[in-house]
Order: structure tokens, then sequence, then C-alpha cells
């Protein structure tokens, strides 16, 4: 018998009518193999990463609980963002369609050349905290810290919630 495994993704797009494509990407992690969606945070309207030069995005955090190993996930994920029209460049945090990225997977730590687990972004980013606490509030990150007190000490300039599916 295959481990269950839970695990936090977070969603983000800043092109081609965002909220609708963070909707259908909710819809479409319903239906990876070996997983359940369990969770979904509302879904924020923040200020870009990188360039300024382009529109806010829209992201949320959802909450999986799934047989695949991290990697499978990964491709899975980067499958759906293709889906979405995901055009790869060379520039970071450049515009996107979609943008899938697993946060958490259980509290696992993970450096392979493909995969960085946790999420190198998820101390550090309040587009991703305050959603990643909207989904479970009593979550324990694996530096040992709570979510709650991360979201304490973060910043929620330029984040604004505007759509609870
Ligand atoms: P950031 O990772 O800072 O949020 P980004 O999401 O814009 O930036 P991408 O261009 O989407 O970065 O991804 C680049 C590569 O990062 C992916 O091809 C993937 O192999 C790798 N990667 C490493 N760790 C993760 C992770 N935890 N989740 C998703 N992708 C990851
Ligand atoms: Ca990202
Ligand atoms: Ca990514």
């Amino acid at each position: 018998m295959l481990k269950v495994n839970i695990v936090y993704i977070g969603l983000g797009s800043n092109l081609n009518q965002p909220i609708e494509q963070i909707k259908r990407a909710l819809q479409t992690l319903q239906i990876i193999s070996d997983s359940i969606l369990k969770q979904q945070s509302s879904l924020y309207q923040t200020a870009p990463l990188g360039s300024q030069n382009q529109p806010d995005y829209i992201n949320a955090v959802a909450m999986l609980v799934t047989k695949l190993n991290p990697l499978d996930l990964l491709d899975e994920l980067q499958k759906i963002e293709l889906q979405h029209g995901r055009v790869r460049t060379q520039e970071k945090w450049e515009a996107r369609s979609l943008d899938l990225d697993i946060l958490l997977y259980n509290n696992d730590l993970m450096q392979h050349p493909q995969l960085i687990l946790p999420h190198p972004g998820l101390y550090l980013r309040s587009f991703v905290l305050i959603p990643l606490y909207e989904c479970n509030p009593n979550l324990i990150l694996p530096n040992g810290k709570t979510i709650f007190e991360l979201t304490q000490v973060c910043s929620s300039k330029g984040i604004k919630k505007i759509l609870t599916l």
C-alpha cells in the first residue's frame, strides 16, 4: 500500500483572465490521479514579484492528499501549467497564465535539481502564507514555526481577498 501524503500547492496567475485560470486549475486539481483535493483557500489579488510592469496576480493555495511521489506530482502540475498555455522563457517571475508550486510535501526536505522542498519562497511570501493559513490554521512548518506565527510577522500590504469559492 502506498503512503498517503499531505501536500500544499500554491497557485498563481496574472495573464489571460487570471480568476478563471485559478478556478479552472482548482477544478483540474480535483482529478489528478491518486490524489484528492481536500481544501482550497479564497482567491487573493496580490502585487507581482520581479518586474512591477505586469498585472497583479491572483493567488490561492490548495491542500491535496496524494499517493504520488513528489517528482510525479511536479510532473502532473507542470502538465496542467502547459494545458493553461504557460510559456517558459529565461526571465524570472515574468507574467504567466498559471504557476503551480509545491509548497509542502508532508514536512519533507528535498534538494533535487527539479524540486526543492519546502518551496524556497514559502517562509517569505505573504501571498502564500496568508492563503496557507486559511487552508490549515493549525499547520506547523518544517522549520518548527506555526503558520499563525508566520502570518503575524508577514506584511499583508498589497494582498486583498477577492473571492471565496
Ligand atoms: P519561484 O520558484 O521563485 O516561485 P517560479 O515559480 O516563477 O519562481 P518556475 O519558472 O515556475 O519558477 O519554475 C522553475 C523550476 O523550479 C521548475 O521547472 C521546477 O523544476 C523548479 N522547482 C523547484 N522547487 C519547486 C517546487 N517546490 N515547486 C515547483 N517547482 C519547483
Ligand atoms: Ca512560483
Ligand atoms: Ca513555479
